[in-house]
């Protein structure tokens, strides 16, 4: 039995494979806000990705106190996350622009003076 450290820091999750019968096991070494460290597996956690999937949130449960934590995921726990085969969800954000606020503003463009209506913060 080999037990590989992927990667490591304070603030992001620990990621253990572990070779057992041929087969690669990950465990996810995360914390809990009331039990501290906990160890998940890879079925354990449903990643959720916003907007273009390069950004997220893992939510699980506890193994412990059965509490429900969310922990973000930034590209690079993410791109770990999707290596170890985790389920994901893809959430799209609403668009932060309306296409009332594209015509309003392409409007504004053919005014002569919407370059200082731009920079003029009212
Ligand atoms: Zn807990």
């Amino acid at each position: 039995m080999s037990r590989i450290v992927l990667y490591s820091t304070i603030q992001m999750p620990m990621f253990v494979s572990t070779l057992v019968n041929g087969v690669v096991m990950t465990t996810i070494r995360t914390t809990c806000q009331g039990c501290g460290d906990v160890e998940l597996s890879t079925e354990d956690i449903a990643l959720e990705l916003i907007g273009p999937g390069d950004a997220g949130s893992y939510p699980f449960s506890c193994p412990s106190c059965m509490a429900v934590q969310v922990r973000p995921a930034r590209r690079r726990v993410v791109s770990i996350l999707l290596a170890t085969g985790v389920n994901y969800e893809i959430i799209l954000a609403p668009s932060p622009i309306t296409d009332a606020e594209i015509d309003q503003f392409v409007e504004m463009l053919d005014d002569d003076d919407w370059f200082s209506r731009l920079t003029t913060t009212s």
